[in-house]
C-alpha cells in the first residue's frame, strides 16, 4: 500500500498527531486492516456515501479505504550530512511516496522550539533545505554515472537532460515538487530519478484556537506551500477528540466551531495526494470502499478484491453512487436505463459502485 511519511522538526507536535491517528486506527479496528505496526497509523478514510450505500442494501458493515501514515523520526538540522538520525531517517523518506510535514503554529511558551521562536516558514525552509541537499547528493552521484551510460548508449539522453536540470533547480533552493512544473522538466524522467523533493508534500500546521480562526494566516501559509495541500488543526484537540465516545466527540467539535475532525481533511488530503481513488461495492454483509489508482481499468479494479476476479474478468456492472441513491436499489436503477454492462476495456471512476462478474 501507499504511504505518507510524517516528517518535522523536534517539538511540533508530531508524537501528538500520529497518536491521534493510531488511535482513530484502534477505534476502526473491527475492520480487515492489514497487520498493525508501530510506526503505520493505517486511518479510515471518511466516506459518507458508505453509510447510504448500508441503508440501500440494508448491510451489517462498512469497511472504508485506509490511508496509511509513517512515523519518521524527527529531522534535525544537518540530517544530509549523516549527523544523528540522518541517514536512517533519510532512508525511511525515500521509501514513503509522499510527505506529510508537520509545523509548528501554536504559540505555547511551555513547549521549547527548537531555534528559540514559532515561525512556520522558516521550519519549513530548513526542512527542504536538508531534503534538497539530500537529492544534490544523490545527483553529485548520478549524473557522472548517467553520463558514462549515455555514452555506452545505456541511458537516454531524456534521463540526463532532467537530472542536470533538476540540479539546477535544486541550487536555487527549490523543492522538485514545487518547482520541476515551472522549469520544464519531463515529470516522467524526473520521477526516475527517484529524488526525495519530487514526491508530493502536504503541510500540517499545527495550530490553536487563534490560528484555526486566523484565515489571513491560513491563505498566507496556503501560497507560501503550493502547490502542496495545507491542512490546520490542533494536534493536542485531536488526540482528545479521539478518546471520546462519538456523541461526545460530535459535541466537542461543534462547539469548536469545525466542521469536521482535522484528521478526516488529512485523511482525505493524503489520499487524494496519493493519486488515489475508490469504488464501492455493497450487499447485506458490508457496504464497502476500495483503493485504486487514478485512471485503472475494471479487470484491475476486480484484481484489488481478488486476483482470481482480475484473472476471470468477463464483465462489471456498474451504477453510479449518486443514480443508485437517487433510484433506491439497484433493480430500480436498472429500470431506469442507469445500469451498464462494462468490458475490460472501462476506466473506472470514483463513487461507482460495481458488481464483478468473472471465471473462477
Ligand atoms: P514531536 O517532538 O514533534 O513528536 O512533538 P510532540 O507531539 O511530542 O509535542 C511536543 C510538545 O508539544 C508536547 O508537550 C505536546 O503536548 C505539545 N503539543 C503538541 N501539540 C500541541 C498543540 O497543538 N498545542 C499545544 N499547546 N501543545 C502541543
Amino acid at each position: 500500500a501507499l504511504t505518507i511519511g510524517i516528517v518535522g522538526l523536534p517539538n511540533v507536535g508530531k508524537s501528538t498527531l500520529f497518536n491521534a491517528l493510531t488511535r482513530a486506527q484502534v477505534l476502526a479496528a473491527n475492520y480487515p486492516f492489514a497487520t498493525i505496526e508501530p510506526n503505520v497509523g493505517v486511518v479510515p478514510l471518511p466516506d459518507p456515501r458508505l453509510d447510504r450505500l448500508a441503508e440501500v442494501f440494508a448491510s451489517e458493515r462498512v469497511v472504508p479505504a485506509t490511508v496509511s501514515f509513517v512515523d519518521i523520526a524527527g529531522i534535525v538540522k544537518g540530517a544530509s550530512e549523516g549527523e544523528g538520525l540522518g541517514n536512517k531517517f533519510l532512508a525511511n523518506i525515500r521509501e514513503a511516496d509522499a510527505i506529510c510535514q508537520v509545523t509548528r503554529a501554536f504559540a505555547d511558551p511551555d513547549v521549547v522550539h527548537v531555534d528559540g521562536r514559532v515561525s512556520p516558514k522558516d521550519d519549513i525552509e530548513t526542512i527542504n533545505t536538508e531534503l534538497v541537499l539530500a537529492d544534490l547528493q544523490t545527483l553529485e552521484k548520478a549524473i557522472p554515472r548517467l553520463e558514462k551510460e549515455v555514452r555506452g548508449k545505456k541511458a537516454d539522453q531524456a534521463l540526463l537532460d532532467a537530472a542536470v536540470g533538476a540540479q539546477r533547480l535544486l541550487e536555487t533552493g527549490t523543492t522538485l515538487f514545487q518547482g520541476a512544473a515551472a522549469a520544464g522538466l519531463d515529470p516522467e524522467r524526473v520521477a526516475e530519478l527517484q529524488l526525495m523533493t519530487s514526491k508530493p508534500f502536504i503541510y500540517v500546521f499545527n495550530t490553536d484556537d487563534d490560528g484555526l480562526a486566523d484565515t489571513a494566516m491560513q491563505d498566507e501559509l496556503r501560497a507560501f506551500v503550493a502547490p502542496a495541500d495545507a491542512i490546520f488543526l490542533d494536534a493536542k484537540f485531536e488526540s482528545e477528540l479521539v478518546e471520546l465516545e462519538p456523541d461526545e466527540a460530535a459535541e466537542m467539535l461543534a462547539e469548536s466551531g469545525q466542521a469536521e475532525p482535522g484528521l478526516d481533511q488529512l485523511a482525505r488530503v493524503g489520499f487524494h495526494t496519493l493519486g488515489l481513488q475508490t469504488y464501492l461495492t455493497a450487499g447485506p454483509k458490508e457496504a464497502r470502499a476500495w483503493t485504486i489508482g487514478q485512471g485503472w481499468t475494471a479487470p484491475q479494479a476486480a484484481g484489488v478484491i481478488h486476483t482470481d476476479f482480475q484473472r476471470g474478468f468477463i464483465k462489471a456492472e456498474v451504477v453510479h453512487f449518486e443514480d443508485l441513491v437517487a433510484a433506491g436499489s439497484v433493480a430500480a436503477a436498472r429500470a431506469a436505463g442507469k445500469a451498464r454492462i462494462e468490458g475490460k476495456d472501462y476506466v473506472m471512476a470514483d463513487g461507482d459502485v460495481v458488481e464483478f462478474r468473472f471465471n473462477v
